[in-house]
């Protein structure tokens, strides 16, 4: 069984076998996994919400959910490398993780050493 709970839900009051914190990649993949079992109960906790946001299915848009309510917001400290300029640091902080925040393109092979 699939359980997600936002944060502030009282866990205690709910059985449960694993506990993953964070719905990215690596949190869903694991909990598809686990929730195989008919036997064993898994609690998701993601700090974001769901994927509802109409800009993520858009490739066009995804340089602006950098900063937007589906972004951690995070920036880095000046970077002597760059001049100084603080950059921002994009991550995903919705269901999906930072799979969201991406262009969903592909590209095919360049040459043959590729
Ligand atoms: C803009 C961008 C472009 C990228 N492009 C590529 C690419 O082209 N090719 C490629 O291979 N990779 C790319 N990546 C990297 C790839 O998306 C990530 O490495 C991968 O998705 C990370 O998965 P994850 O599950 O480890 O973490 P995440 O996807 O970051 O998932 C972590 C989840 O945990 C949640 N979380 C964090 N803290 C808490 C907490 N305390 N409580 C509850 N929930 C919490 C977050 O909200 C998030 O949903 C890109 C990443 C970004 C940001």
């Amino acid at each position: 069984m699939y359980q997600l709970y936002r944060f502030g839900t009282r866990l205690s009051s709910y059985g449960t076998n694993f506990v993953i914190v964070g719905a990215g990649t690596a949190g869903c993949v694991l909990a598809n996994r686990l929730s195989e079992n008919p036997d064993v109960q898994v609690t998701l906790i993601e700090a974001g919400g769901p994927a509802t946001d109409p800009s993520i299915m858009d490739p066009k848009q995804w340089p602006y959910l950098t900063g937007s309510g589906v972004d951690w917001g995070y920036r880095t400290v000046p970077q002597p490398h760059t001049d100084g300029r603080v950059h921002d640091w994009p991550r995903g902080k919705v269901m999906g993780g930072d799979q969201q925040h991406q262009c969903h393109g592909s590209c095919s092979r360049a040459s043959q050493r590729f």
